[in-house]
């Protein structure tokens, strides 16, 4: 199974239809195409951009699949996210979806970056409800990427978030998948940001 459909089948066991959810990543539109699937014409699927290329090819597919409607597009940084997003939908958003690195057969010099990607990575641990989860796939073998990939790990020990971590494969530079959860829950129901 590629790393990518392992995402969507942790995403699968708990979208339901109705959901509210971000692409943090647009890309070529796949990622978000599943996500307005799930979410139905009931949801919403919130989905970020740097590249007009990416907006203007994704507009295209989720068009021709009929899926444009449940979607708004931003040509716009992820570590924008508390920028762009309605105020009212903060900790309502069932989840994040992350595909960092470049656009496959785009500019492989325009990367996503650290800096950025733990500021967007934040905003959306901000903006999950309860029961939501951030799936981030994190590439180790481009330039870059293992410097990004290692930020991210002492993100999320440094928020105590839950996390599952699943490697592509036994390859060090294989791509891993981040299922990161809101927060911990104790015995009594506490959890650790409360
Ligand atoms: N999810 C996509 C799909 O289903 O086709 C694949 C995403 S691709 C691996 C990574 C994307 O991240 C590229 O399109 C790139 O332009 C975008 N990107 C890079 N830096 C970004 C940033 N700071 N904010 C938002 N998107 C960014």
């Amino acid at each position: 199974m590629r790393i990518t459909e392992k995402a969507h089948a942790e995403l699968d066991k708990i979208l339901q239809r109705g959901d509210l959810a971000i692409d943090a990543t647009l890309g070529n539109g796949y990622d978000t195409q599943f996500l307005a699937q799930k979410v139905g014409t009931s949801g919403h699927v919130f989905a970020f951009d740097i590249q007009k290329e990416s907006i203007e090819q994704s507009t295209r597919f989720l068009g021709e699949n009929k899926l444009e409607n449940r979607v708004t597009f931003y040509l716009s940084c992820h570590s924008k996210i508390k920028q762009n997003l309605p105020i009212e939908l903060a900790g309502k958003i069932k989840t994040v979806t992350f595909n960092l690195g470049y656009l496959p057969g785009g500019d492989k010099k325009i990367i996503t970056k650290p800096d950025t990607t733990l500021s967007a990575l934040k905003q959306a641990h901000l903006c999950l409800s309860d029961n939501g989860i951030i799936s981030l796939i994190s590439y180790r073998g481009h330039e870059g990427g293992r410097c990004e990939f290692e930020e991210i790990e002492k993100l999320i020990k440094q928020e105590h978030w839950p996390v599952q971590k699943t490697p592509g494969s036994e390859a060090p530079d294989s791509p891993v998948l981040f299922i990161i959860g809101k927060a911990y829950r104790g015995a009594d129901g506490s959890t650790s940001n409360s």
